[in-house]
């Protein structure tokens, strides 16, 4: 069986990860998406807190399971038979850096294939940093964000500015 694996931070999902992972299950008979730990980012979400909202929104989608890592991915990947991994592209400024991944990645592991899915031109310009940038100032995410997780993650930032 070929396993897709959706990494990234997700600190915190919006509709444009929701999207890429949807596709991906409608594509792969099983997709994982994959919170990855990151010590290098400062996140505003806990991991445990960005596990929960993913397996919050994602719960609908019986071919996706929701997993952690704190490591190499081509080593999280290792663990499947046929890894595929699955990034959203959104623009030409996604490319370098997704491009220079795909190919350290294989690299490191040549069984581990990385695809690309172009980004819906809804969420083009959709970023977690974008959304935490807008809550912050006191802007409306709920065009951006997942309606099951909406309500906790206003809670959570406002809590945070106070
Ligand atoms: P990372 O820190 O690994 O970039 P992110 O959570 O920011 O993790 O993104 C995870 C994946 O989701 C990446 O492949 C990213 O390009 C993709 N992605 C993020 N936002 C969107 C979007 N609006 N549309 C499509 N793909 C997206």
């Amino acid at each position: 069986m070929q396993t897709a694996i959706c990494p990234g931070s997700f600190d915190p999902i919006t509709l444009g990860h929701v999207d890429v992972i949807t596709r991906a299950s409608k594509l792969f008979e099983r997709v994982v998406v994959c919170v990855v730990a990151n010590a290098n980012k400062k996140t505003l979400l806990t991991l445990e807190e960005r596990i929960d909202y993913v397996r919050r929104v994602t719960a609908h989608l019986p071919n996706v399971e929701v997993d952690s890592w704190n490591g190499l991915l081509v080593e999280y990947a290792a663990r499947y038979e046929n890894p595929v991994v699955v990034r959203g592209l959104r623009a030409v400024s996604d490319f370098e850096y997704e491009f220079m991944m795909a190919l350290t990645n294989k690299k490191l592991d040549p069984r581990v294939e990385t695809v690309f899915l172009a980004s819906d031109e809804k969420y083009t310009y959709l970023s977690s940093s974008g959304v935490k940038e807008i809550a912050y100032f006191g802007g409306d995410i709920s065009q951006f964000m997942p309606a099951e997780i909406l309500a906790d993650l206003q809670e959570k930032i406002d809590r945070r500015i106070k």
